[in-house]
């Protein structure tokens, strides 16, 4: 069984499993409980952990707080800033390509009096850097826009953008589940003024995720309301005892992706470039969707003429597991290929590949006897 839906979730690294059981064979205490030794360890755990996380986006550990992932980073970051923020301006730019999180949380900010505007894509999943800079008004208070898109993996100009925002004193945010440990960067180089993530597109676990909140002098970023009231963990701005397994194993899988950040990437970048030649090889009717060029080298979207996408999937699925899209919108058509114009979005698999990849021929020899007309 190959699996092929890496963008949707990764399987967990060996390693990381083993420092979880290990964790949690052997640690229990919480780590705000202070006074005796199993509090103290959790909490010496909790600040390696977040330095380890902060290691990976090139930032200061305090600067990053644990989430459950990246649907409640973007969540916090969209709610918090418009509550605290709402006297100075009611309007939001983001895009039409945006995850589910995203649009969800603007919607609602929509239906609390909040103003969105949704910019448009070109046909390769760009936004144009002029309609934003337009798109600022007296009023805005946030910019939102992905590093990388989860179903074409089409990377935004991220440093462009952040230095519009820092001129136009507009905040600004970015998803960048789908980037962290699949290219190199660091945010003490970058504007960026929030950024989410998430442990299991890195082969960490699920349920775990950060979100990062940049220095601010005015201290003002750093007082965003709670998602979550309640105790004073993680800076007091997201309530409930940290899941520290949960925490080891995230802060292993940054660690990972850190140390091999050269090797993954390689191997990545070398699979997607055999895996296109060969699927071409197939049929000269493939198309590959988004930027083929300024792209993560993970997620492929491509279309198949004549298949359907959905009967495709389930067909081929005891032998490749891979999805049409993103797993969070499946029930609906893909508002991401719409805004690309993609012309039968019904012919398009979104294929995503791990660092575990196998055999790309053997998975090639499997498609053939599919795709082949
Ligand atoms: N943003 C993007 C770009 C994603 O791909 C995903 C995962 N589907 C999320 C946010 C949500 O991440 P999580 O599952 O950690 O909430």
């Amino acid at each position: 069984m190959h699996y092929l839906d890496n963008a949707a979730t990764s399987q967990m690294d060996p390693e990381v499993i083993k420092t979880m059981i290990e964790y949690m064979e052997t640690e229990y205490g919480n780590p705000l409980s202070k006074y005796y030794p199993q509090a103290i360890s959790a909490n010496l755990k909790l600040k390696d952990s977040r330095k380890t996380v902060a290691d990976l986006l090139g930032c200061d550990p305090e600067y990053v707080i644990f989430t459950s992932g990246a649907s409640e980073s973007n969540n916090f970051v969209l709610k918090g800033v418009f509550e605290k923020f709402k006297s100075k301006g009611k309007h939001v730019i983001t895009t039409k390509i945006e995850h589910k999180s995203i649009i969800s949380a603007c919607k609602h900010l929509e239906r609390n009096g909040g103003e969105v505007t949704y910019l448009d894509v070109d046909e390769k999943g760009h936004i144009d850097i002029t309609e934003l800079n337009e798109s600022i008004r007296a009023d805005t208070i946030l910019v939102s826009v992905m590093w990388a898109n989860n179903e074409t993996g089409t990377l935004n100009d991220i440093k462009a953008i952040g230095n519009i925002c820092r001129k136009r004193d507009v905040l600004f945010h970015t998803d960048a589940t789908q980037v962290v440990g699949k290219i190199d960067f660091s945010l003490s180089k970058l504007k960026i003024d929030f950024l989410s993530f998430s442990g299991h597109k890195i082969y960490g676990p699920k349920g775990i995720g950060a979100i990062y909140i940049g220095p601010d002098d005015l201290g003002l970023r750093r007082k965003l309301p709670s998602l979550i009231d309640g105790g004073d963990q993680e800076y007091k701005m997201r309530a409930g005892t940290q899941a520290m397994h949960d925490i080891v194993g995230f802060a292993k899988a940054c660690e990972i992706a850190g140390d091999r950040f050269v090797l993954n990437s390689k191997k990545l970048f070398d699979t997607e470039k055999q895996f296109k030649y060969e699927l071409l090889k197939l049929r000269k009717d493939i198309t590959f969707n988004g930027d083929q060029q300024n792209k993560i080298p993970r997620i492929i979207s491509v279309s198949i003429p004549g298949i359907n996408n959905e009967l495709f999937c389930k067909e081929i699925s005891d032998k490749i597991a891979l999805s049409t899209g993103s797993a969070c919108s499946i029930s609906e058509n893909s508002y991401v290929l719409e805004a690309l114009k993609i012309e039968n979005p019904h012919n398009v698999l979104r294929i995503s590949f791990s660092k575990n990849i196998g055999n790309v021929s053997e998975i090639i020899e499997i498609f053939k006897g599919y795709i082949t007309i």
